[in-house]
């Protein structure tokens, strides 16, 4: 298989990846600038937003954040359309859509179009992504989807209660495989989908079906079924580590990626680092999205100043650091919930049941490893993390 600059040469339209380049390239290098310009002068507004559309989604998902919720409803366009333009003017080109499943919205297509100065990327099952959707996203030319592929046939049966979803997130791979779109597969590694998933084949396969990025993630129990036995002990997040590390130099046919760890391999939490937060259907302002409890909610004409101005984000940058280089909503749900509560932040989850699930929850450990740290090998990714995701100094 051809290392990735030729694949991407060969297999994506010039129109798309030249709108990929410079609105998921150089956009967020100058996102990023921005961000660091601003944070210097005390003020923040991260160059990531992550923003959820819908509530609804097409599968039940054991441990998902999304499901449970009482009466589920959809975020309006006027109320996306204010969080892109207005999150623009703060220097933003990126913007990860998630859910629910974002597919289920008719309008978001459209959406994209109308948006074509603004790069998205959009978690989906890929359900729903059939040959129509992909030549909708390709017109647009400013969406990369992130498909999840989680596991084999039975992960899906047993996680995701539809053994047939499996195939179906296959089937989106290929469809926009044949349209050029740029495409990842995003994976929540668990206990029971291990062995499947931090694997050379699972690598080779999803790039040999069109993946251009590879995008782990560690299980976090959450919702009203957590799963906590699907948690990954301290071996199991080690041994996922030590894999990335390997994989990125041996495979060259995809991007690698996780949120995790910076350059040297130290545990880091994205949303202390005031990178990125979340969004939710209401336009209230989440560190991220399983810590569902919020202090603000944006609306059109007030984005920009309502994620600046909110205490739990600003408590969430200063005291996480020294709880946790990991997740705190893993290994200190109760301190989270007395951070939230000084905060005066509310549940945002839509269930009603936030606070007592974290009340419930054991101390589990997460992506903060034991052992020495395992610093990143392969100099391009080393030198991106450091230089232009995690060098800001959270910790201290
Ligand atoms: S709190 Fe946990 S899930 Fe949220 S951004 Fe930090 S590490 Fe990720």
């Amino acid at each position: 298989m051809h290392a990735l600059p030729l694949r991407l040469i060969r297999e994506i339209p010039p129109r798309l990846l030249w709108r990929f380049l410079v609105g998921a390239g150089l956009g967020n290098l100058r996102a990023i600038n921005r961000f660091e310009r601003r944070r210097r002068q005390g003020v923040y507004f991260p160059p990531f937003i992550f923003t959820s559309v819908t509530q609804r989604c097409n599968l039940t998902c054991k441990g998902c954040w999304a499901t449970g919720v009482r009466e589920p409803v959809d975020m309006s366009p006027e109320l996306l359309h204010a969080i892109v333009t207005e999150s623009r003017a703060q220097g933003c080109r990126f913007f990860g859509i998630l859910g629910g499943e974002p597919l289920l919205l008719p309008w978001l297509p459209d959406f994209f179009d109308r948006h074509r100065d603004t790069y998205f990327q959009l978690f989906t099952n890929g359900q729903l992504l059939d040959g129509q959707v992909a030549a909708r996203l390709r017109r647009a030319g400013n969406v990369s989807p992130l498909i999840s592929v989680e596991g084999g046939a039975d992960a899906y049966a047993d996680r995701r209660g539809d053994g047939l979803a499996y195939g179906r997130a296959l089937d989106a791979l290929a469809r926009c495989r044949e349209q050029g779109l740029v495409t990842g597969v995003a994976t929540s590694v668990s206990a029971s989908t291990f062995a499947d998933v931090v694997s050379e084949r699972f690598v080779d396969d999803m790039a040999a079906r069109g993946a251009h990025y590879l995008w782990y993630y560690i299980y976090r129990p959450s919702g009203p079924v957590p799963g906590f036995e699907e948690a990954l002990s301290d071996a199991q997040v080690r041994a996922l580590r030590r894999f990335l590390l390997e994989q990125r130099a041996r495979c060259k046919s995809l991007v690698i990626i996780d949120a995790y760890w910076d350059h040297d391999g130290n545990a880091l939490c994205p949303a202390a680092t005031g990178i990125s937060h979340h969004i939710n259907v209401h336009g209230e302002v989440e560190p991220c999205p399983p810590v569902q409890c919020a202090d603000c909610r944006v609306e059109p004409g007030r984005v920009a100043a309502r994620v600046a101005g909110s205490p739990l984000l600003a408590a969430f940058r200063a005291e996480v650091p020294r709880l946790t280089r990991g997740c705190v909503l893993m290994d200190h749900p109760r301190e989270l919930a007395e951070l939230a509560g000084r905060c005066g932040a509310r549940d945002s989850s839509g269930r009603g049941t936030f606070f007592r699930e974290l009340a419930e929850r054991p101390a589990l450990r997460c992506h903060d490893h034991g052992g020495e740290p395992l610093p990143e090998r392969a100099w391009a990714y080393r030198f991106a993390k450091k230089h232009w995701f995690f060098g800001f100094g959270a910790y201290g």
